[in-house]
């Protein structure tokens, strides 16, 4: 059975064989993009080479790419614990062409390498392509000899891909695995696709227009490719597992947990330690590229990452830090091909290890707050704003991580709620201060507050534009 580790390589060597460079990994903080968040697909660092601003050094291009969705507009930190598929961090196996091959050969390789090389059974594969792309449905066709069963139109934007309100655009077609009728869930495009059973593994862009600012859209001369597979979902399929969080890597990051928790990874418990391996996954590999702990941008998103599994340890009854224990098993597993996770192996171990230290001694307390709450509270029920925002103000709970929380209890937060306390209390400081005779220091000391304080959460808003795939 192939590893995560031999699986990157027979992605990156066939493609390497095919003519493609094969490039690392950019870092998770874009270096071309300030309004995107952190990278989230393979195609972000080529984003000046599709919108024709650089010329690639070769017409194609291959690599493993790390990803994190948590914040922005692919945010897939609620789905982590809940979904077979979707992790916070993850790598995104791509092929890329620069106005070089198209549709035809983007076809050909995807079909190639997922059934020759991988020797998956072409029964269990489908397709989707976007409603009017009948020259994608045609290639497939002739190409992997699918019927039109297996080749679902879809109708939606799921299935057109853009950079932004401008710029490259076009239809996608995905590649679908069926992991077999055991499993809850329906084919892509009905009613119930979000369940586990037909798992997207694999998406392939076809950039072939550009949409001007008139709102015309016009062919593009040379048309591009841009194709995206989740590493950690085709690891699944390839080592016979439905759930990637039974790959081998999180095998050993699980395994390691439980160890140190005492903990095992069954029933109510299970979705703890995922989470856990899931988000101390993105955190280590965010700390190795730079990003700190904070309470604004980027550095506010790893800290409510964190703060969320360090809730999940919390549960697991766990008594001493529990999180820069795991790391360096992480490092062991992922290092050889991330070197840069070795080389920051002792700052990630540090800085888990404070921000541990400091949440743990409000975390406790706050629980107890939000048990006392919530208990009165039956199934639907709603969390009132004024809980959720003290959470917030004295206990440093992120108001994602109490959401988080009550939802294993079928209850939601008055968001509402949590804004207007939020407010008042903003508003009640102020008129503090304005009463104290110290109002030019009071105007200064709130606009620092504003600025860098706890309030600032640009994770959920930040508006990314560009570079994603759909
Ligand atoms: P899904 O519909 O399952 O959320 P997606 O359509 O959002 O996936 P894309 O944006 O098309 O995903 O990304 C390309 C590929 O990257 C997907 O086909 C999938 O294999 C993988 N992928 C996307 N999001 C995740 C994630 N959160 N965790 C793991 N793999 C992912
Ligand atoms: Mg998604
Ligand atoms: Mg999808
Ligand atoms: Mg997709």
């Amino acid at each position: 059975m192939p590893s995560l580790n031999e699986i990157r390589g027979t992605f990156l060597d066939y493609f390497g064989k095919a003519d493609h460079a094969v490039v690392p990994s950019a870092p998770l903080v874009p270096q071309n993009d300030p309004t995107l968040l952190f990278v989230n697909a393979g195609m972000v660092p080529f984003k000046n080479i599709f919108t024709g601003a650089e010329t690639p050094a070769h017409p194609r291009a291959a690599s493993s790419q790390k990803c994190v969705r948590a914040g922005g507009k692919h945010n897939d930190l609620d789905n982590v614990g809940y979904t077979a598929r979707h992790h916070t961090f993850f790598e995104m196996l791509g092929n890329f062409s620069f106005g070089d091959y198209f549709k035809e050969q983007a076809i050909h390789h995807a079909w190639t390498l997922l059934t020759g090389e991988f020797k998956l059974p072409k029964e269990k594969l489908l397709v989707t392509v976007y409603h009017t792309d009948d020259e994608a449905a045609a290639l497939w066709k002739k190409i992997a000899g699918l019927g039109d069963d297996k080749i679902i139109r879809i109708p939606t934007n799921d299935n057109f891909w853009s950079m932004g309100d401008t710029g490259p655009c076009g239809p996608c077609s995905e590649i679908f695995y069926d992991h077999g009728e055991g499993i809850p869930g329906g084919p892509p495009g009905s009613p119930d696709e979000d369940g586990d059973r037909f798992i997207e593994i694999w998406n392939l862009v076809f950039m072939q227009f550009e949409q001007l600012a008139g709102g015309e859209r016009v062919s593009l001369p040379k048309p591009s490719i841009d194709t995206g597979m989740g590493l950690e979902r085709i690891a699944a399929v390839l080592q016979g597992q439905h759930d990637n969080y039974d790959i081998d890597l999180f095998k050993t990051l699980i395994a390691a947990s439980v160890e140190l928790t005492g903990v095992k990874a069954e029933g109510a418990q299970a979705p703890s330690h995922r989470v856990i391996a899931d988000h101390l996954r993105s955190s280590s590999f965010l700390l190795a590229d730079g990003v700190s702990p904070s309470n604004e941008g980027r550095g506010y998103v790893l800290r409510r990452i964190m703060r969320r599994a360090m809730r999940h340890a919390y549960l697991l009854g766990a008594q001493e830090p529990l999180m820069h224990r795991l790391a360096p098993t992480l490092v062991r597993e992922m290092g050889q091909a991330y070197p840069e996770l070795r080389r920051a192996e002792a700052s990630i171990v540090e800085t888990l290890r404070q921000e541990e230290e400091r949440f743990r001694t409000t975390l406790g307390r706050g629980m107890g707050l939000l048990d006392e709450a919530t208990a009165k509270l039956s199934a639907g029920g709603v969390l009132d704003g004024e809980t959720a925002f003290k959470l917030y103000d004295t206990y440093g709970f992120p108001l994602d991580l109490t959401q988080d929380a009550v939802r294993a209890k079928g209850l939601t937060v008055d968001t509402d709620g949590f804004d207007a306390a939020m407010q008042k209390q903003r508003e009640m400081a102020r008129a503090n201060w304005a009463g104290s005779g110290q109002q030019g220091a009071a105007a200064a000391w709130f606009s620092i507050k504003e600025k860098v304080g706890a309030t600032a959460f640009v994770g959920y808003e930040t508006t990314e534009t560009t570079g994603v795939v759909k």
